[in-house]
């Protein structure tokens, strides 16, 4: 079986799925590109908990965490197994790196999960398991959490990483329609500075983004959509990560993808 990389993708709008774009063609050529992981673990933007926790379910449910989008989008499932076995280990690794982590029977995958999972592989014939973030817990207890998930990839298992590499919606342009608006230079500026950081591998300056990075906080107001980046980062092992796709929805919604280890 393969060793997998870690990965880290934007997961836009939750219109992705229907929008013709270079990141949604992106996604769907990704999955075939890296191979087919044994499980996804995916560590999304919008699974938010105090502590860590790990859905457990068997059969996770897919969420509709989204408002006042086409009727379209209600109707996607994304029906991948869980896989609980999997889900008790990732406990004890978290746990066994210094974080407080439970298991969780009451999440399944919201739409930072379905949206690049049912582009990337959409047979759903993978289990996943999803693993929440803490919005108040910064970015190097997310590359720890990262660390402890790095020994599954010696497995097969893929870590995905879903946030957004920048991502400030009271800034997006209205009315909400004009996906192909160009990045205004301080989200240029972030996203160019904030890829630089990542392949060339300067960790410290990632971990102080909102100090270091030009426009960091403008970027990101609220931490969640940059964390997962930092979970890919450590499960990849901490080393430099390589660029995979780069584009801009919306104008301030960068759709970068990188890949770590
Ligand atoms: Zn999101």
């Amino acid at each position: 079986m393969n060793r997998m990389p870690a990965l880290f993708v934007s997961h836009g709008a939750p219109t992705l799925v229907l929008d013709d774009v270079p990141a949604r063609a992106f996604l769907a050529r990704v999955g075939g590109e890296i191979g087919r992981p044994t499980a996804i673990v995916v560590v999304s933007a919008h699974y938010e908990a105090p502590i860590v926790r790990v859905d457990r379910s068997a059969s996770p449910r897919t969420i509709h965490d989204i408002g006042g989008f086409a009727p379209a989008l209600y109707e996607i499932q994304y029906p991948a197994p869980g896989d609980p076995t999997l889900a008790e280990e990732i406990v004890a690794l978290v746990r066994g790196a210094g974080l407080a982590a439970e298991a969780d029977t009451g999440w399944g995958l919201d739409h930072g999960a379905w949206v690049p999972l049912s582009l990337m592989y959409p047979d759903a014939g993978i289990p996943v398991v999803a693993v929440s973030i803490d919005p108040a817990a910064g970015p190097a207890h997310h590359r720890t959490l990262g660390a402890a998930l790095a020994p599954l990839r010696e497995r097969g298992v893929l870590v995905v990483g879903s946030g957004s590499f920048t991502h400030n919606l009271h800034e997006i342009p209205r009315p909400f329609r004009n996906i192909d608006t160009p990045a205004p230079d301080w989200v240029h500026e972030f996203a160019e500075w904030a890829s630089s950081a990542i392949v060339d591998g300067r960790q410290d300056d990632l971990l102080d983004y909102r100090r270091r990075a030009p426009h960091g906080v403008r970027n990101h107001p609220t931490e969640e959509h940059f964390l997962p980046l930092f979970v890919a980062l450590g499960a990849g092992g901490g080393g430099a990560g390589r660029r995979l796709h780069d584009s801009t929805t919306f104008a301030v919604l960068r759709m970068d993808a990188y890949a770590f280890g």
